[in-house]
């Protein structure tokens, strides 16, 4: 059975050599067995064939993911931690991943795609970009049907309120074109060497739509637009924010223009985009 990586054990692989964790790359690594199990549990619960870990960091998830999956395929930025993970891996006789030190904004997912295998996506992720990898994720690996995420509490919370909920947010509803949201597990600093000042949640998210199945790449375009710029201003009610053309074609589905972006469930947000490009505005 797969063991985790321990404090003793990132003091002996890392700190007593002077590695010095970086904050620019987010890095708290985990040192808690439970929940790293937990976490690969939840990403095998729906298959098993390949995990695409971003930032494998010292590894203590990557055991355990190597011990559910098929093939493992690990994305690391910083160098020193890629170079540790391989020799943990040689050490621990563990010959289904692959460590490609790469940063994960740049990585060619559609190249990782062409063997067709299906594929979850796991991460503790490094908190300061951890909304452009969900989005990266979701919009350039088509071949992800889940991600099992670990982010900030807060932006967690931000993840699972969805389209016409009083905590909506443009980002929240911009995931949610795409899949949906649930919650795993709430996970305390005190589990991460060094701990972070706040807590963070564990989020599953499951693929509803390819981006370029929402009909055409310009709506999906449109979309956004619409998205950001009336959630750009949340407190007003959409006729402020709209030009009054825009309000006119809105109006006319039936959708109150006084309402405001977190009160617009997602076929709303969708007809409203489709209506707005084919009036051409
Ligand atoms: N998974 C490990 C764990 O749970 O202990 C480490 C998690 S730590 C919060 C985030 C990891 O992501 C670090 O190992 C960091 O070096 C890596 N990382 C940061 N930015 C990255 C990027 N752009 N691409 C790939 N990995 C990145």
């Amino acid at each position: 059975m797969a063991t985790g990586v321990s404090k003793s054990e990132l003091n002996r692989r890392l700190f007593s050599k002077g590695f010095e964790p970086s904050r620019a790359l987010g890095q708290n690594f985990l040192v808690d067995a439970n929940i790293a199990r937990k976490i690969a549990v939840e990403a095998s619960s729906g298959q098993r064939v390949r995990a695409i870990e971003i930032g494998p960091g010292a590894g203590s998830l990557t055991m355990f993911l190597a011990e559910l999956f098929e093939r493992v395929l690990a994305i690391e930025a910083d160098r020193r931690l890629a170079i540790e993970l391989r020799a943990l891996l040689v050490e621990r006789d563990i010959d289904n991943v692959e460590v490609v030190h790469d940063d994960v904004m740049r990585f060619n997912f559609l190249d990782a795609g062409v063997d067709l295998l299906p594929t979850v996506a796991v991460g503790n992720l490094p908190y300061n970009i951890a909304s452009q990898i969900i989005l990266r994720l979701l919009e350039q690996a088509w071949y992800i049907e889940s991600l099992v995420v670990m982010v900030q509490a807060e932006m967690a919370d931000r993840l699972l309120s969805a389209a016409g909920n009083r905590n909506a947010s443009a980002f929240g509803v911009h995931v949610g074109l795409l899949a949906t949201t649930k919650a795993v597990l709430t996970v305390p600093p005190s589990v991460f060497v060094p701990s972070p000042k706040v807590g963070s949640k564990v989020v599953r998210l499951d693929r509803v739509r390819d981006p370029l199945s929402i009909v055409d790449p310009k709506l999906y375009t449109t979309l956004l637009w619409l998205i950001r710029t009336t959630f750009g201003h949340r407190r007003q009610m959409l006729r402020h924010v709209l030009t009054s053309e825009q309000s006119a074609v809105v109006k006319s589905m039936g959708i109150e223009v006084t309402r405001r972006p977190e009160s617009l469930l997602m076929d709303e947000w969708i007809a409203m985009a489709r209506r707005l490009e084919e009036a051409g505005l």
